[in-house]
């Protein structure tokens, strides 16, 4: 039966494909395709495995009938039988060997995948104990993939799974459809991990529109849609699935009816992308001869790529945090920093790349850990510029990275969160302590221009103090939105609230334009709202001329921009800015 979850658009487009759910506890599993050839060594490896954990259960059974009975529980030895039961039990094994032979899963995916079908039939059980012994299987899973990390795979991973059209899908429904994940959360690291994957959509069943998960999956440019409540629990492994980016809902087990409509739509959708890549050269100028820069936001140097292929002239934001994180307290030294700075500023072939220092916090903890472990309030706490002004030796090391991967091209340094003028002031001494470093040390690094990014009312309100200190500024409308409006841009509860379109946000933006202006230095856009096109005129109105956003949203700005008179904007800007309601007016004739 058809039936729709509704949740926030998030990356535009339309995905049809079988849903794979994945748990939170087995993101860090592989997910790859294997190759046809290669599904018996896969499924040999699989049963391998399996063997030799029914090995070590037996084994153990056999050293607890050798224990003195006090030593040897008897529920210990009733425990294995049941484990031993469950990994035998042909539910798992031929439901495993399904997902390799059939979808040409690798093992361990294929693992938890079957774990996922059973799981759900545990929990549909009447009788309790039945239900519990959901806690044995995941045990038992968990001893077969241990096992399989210790024989790794022979075969290599087939990742950018090619997808196919809808029309496609409709015909083949055997191995090759497309995937969409369905998770309750994902984290941004876990994105990351999926950045290169096979998957044609994502679904979550949390989150908000402007959360870093969200900004992943937009970097990725599939469709997407976070904040989609239930979605987890009530879609099954493999249902048909659309995914609806641009109206943010998901539509389970969809009819042949509605196939039909969305694989028109997205085709629809492909045509005005191939349209739009003819505009990669034309230069962003407005019908007045106003000259407007687009520019990129990256997670990680690679990104420049898809940068440079959009026609950005230049990276706005690399939120370098993506390095740090996921990496179990291990973080990035000099060295590595500097190597992927240096490799984004060669990617950008002479185009100059700004670099942010570490934003980590709030909804972007280094590592995953459990939600009530973090603090009550996190995007109020120890975040961005507050945790590297508290670990000055970690700041130090960034800022020489930075300094040295701006001898190899134009590199702007810019610092995330500042309120305060002294921690404007501890910033730049820090700054200026890392290039003695290098001095003394002889290492050679390049000039670097230093802004502020404008994401807290107060530094908003106070912005003439930091034109006086900064040689350009850029507004992080994301964080501006929530710390102005009290809203956390990760809680799907109150993402009806997150409004850009607000009065006060649009004065705070209006008035660092303004400033930016009278004192003749550049003030750029990178939250979220650069990229939406339904504000880019807006934006040009209130005197923005420098956008930075994905690299997938540069071409339908620029779009905007060609058909834009910023001298006929501004007036309308102006009603906007001044009314109760600017959203009711943003469509009204210009
Ligand atoms: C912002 O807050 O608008 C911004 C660009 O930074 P981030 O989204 O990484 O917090
Ligand atoms: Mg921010």
């Amino acid at each position: 039966m058809t039936f729709t979850v509704q949740g926030l658009a998030v990356a535009r487009g339309i995905a049809i494909g079988r849903a794979v759910l994945v748990a939170s506890s087995r993101l860090d599993v592989a997910h790859y395709f294997i190759e046809a050839a290669q599904v018996e060594s896969e499924s040999a490896r699989l049963i391998a495995a399996k063997n030799a954990v029914a090995e070590e259960l037996s084994e153990l059974q056999a050293s607890l009938a050798q224990m003195p009975a006090s030593e040897a529980p008897p529920e210990l030895s009733a425990l294995l039988d049941v484990h031993l039961m469950l990994l035998q039990d042909e539910a798992l094994t031929d439901g495993v060997l399904h997902w390799v032979r059939e979808r040409l899963y690798n093992a361990e995916w294929a693992l938890t995948t079957q774990l996922e079908v059973i799981g759900r039939q545990f929990d549909e059980m009447k009788d309790r104990y039945l239900r519990e012994r959901k806690a044995d299987l995941e045990q038992v899973v968990e001893r077969v993939l241990r096992n399989l990390k210790g024989a790794p795979s022979a075969v290599t991973p087939v990742f950018g799974h090619t997808r196919k059209s809808s029309q496609e899908v409709l015909i083949d429904d055997t191995v090759d459809v497309p995937l969409v994940l369905v998770a309750h959360d994902l984290s941004p690291a876990d994105m990351m991990q999926f950045k290169q994957s096979v998957f044609a959509g994502f679904v979550t069943d949390v989150g908000g529109k402007t959360s870093h998960t969200a900004i992943v999956a937009r970097s990725m440019d599939i469709p997407a849609v976070v904040g989609a409540r239930g979605a987890s629990q009530w879609v099954r492994q493999d249902d048909w699935v659309i995914i609806d980016g641009d109206a943010g809902v998901m539509i389970v087990d969809p009819s042949p009816i509605i196939l039909a409509e969305y694989g028109f739509k997205q085709r629809q959708g492909e045509l005005e992308r191939e349209r739009l890549t003819r505009l990669r050269h034309t230069p962003a100028v407005t019908l007045d001869g106003q000259k407007i820069e687009l520019l990129a936001n990256i997670e990680l140097p690679d990104d420049t790529r898809s940068a440079v292929a959009a026609g950005a002239l230049g990276v706005g934001l690399f939120r370098s945090e993506f390095l740090f994180m996921g990496r179990h307290g291990q973080l990035p030294d000099e060295e590595e920093q500097y190597a992927a700075y240096k490799s984004a500023v060669e990617g950008m072939h002479g185009l100059p790349v700004t670099i942010r220092t570490v934003d980590v916090g709030a909804d972007k903890p280094l590592d995953e850990k459990p939600r009530e472990e973090s603090y009550l309030n996190p995007a109020l706490g120890l975040r961005a510029i507050r945790w590297s002004l508290a670990d000055p030796d970690m700041f130090r090391t960034q800022l020489r990275a930075i300094l040295r991967a701006a001898a190899h091209g134009k590199v702007n340094l810019l610092i995330p969160m500042l309120a305060q003028a002294s921690e404007i002031r501890a910033t730049l001494a820090v700054l200026d302590q890392a290039r003695r470093e290098l001095d003394h040390a002889g290492v050679v690094y390049g000039p670097v221009q230093v802004g502020a990014m404008i994401e807290i009312p107060a530094a908003a309100l106070n912005v003439d103090l930091f034109l006086r200190y900064f040689d350009f500024l850029s507004i992080g409308t994301n964080d501006l939105i929530q710390y102005t409006l009290a809203i956390d841009r990760a809680d799907e509860s109150v993402a009806h609230l997150y409004d850009p379109l607000h009065p006060a946000v649009l004065a705070l933006i209006a008035k660092t334009l303004d400033h930016g202006a009278q004192q003749g230095k550049s003030v750029s856009v990178c939250g979220e709202m650069a990229g939406d096109v339904t504000l880019t005129r807006l934006l040009l109105g209130m005197g923005l001329k420098v956008f930075s956003m994905h690299p997938s949203q540069i071409l339908s700005v620029k779009q905007e921009i060609l058909r834009s008179d910023t001298q006929k904007l501004k007036r309308w800007a102006h009603e906007v800015l001044a009314s109760d309601e600017p959203a009711q007016l943003l469509n009204k004739a210009r």
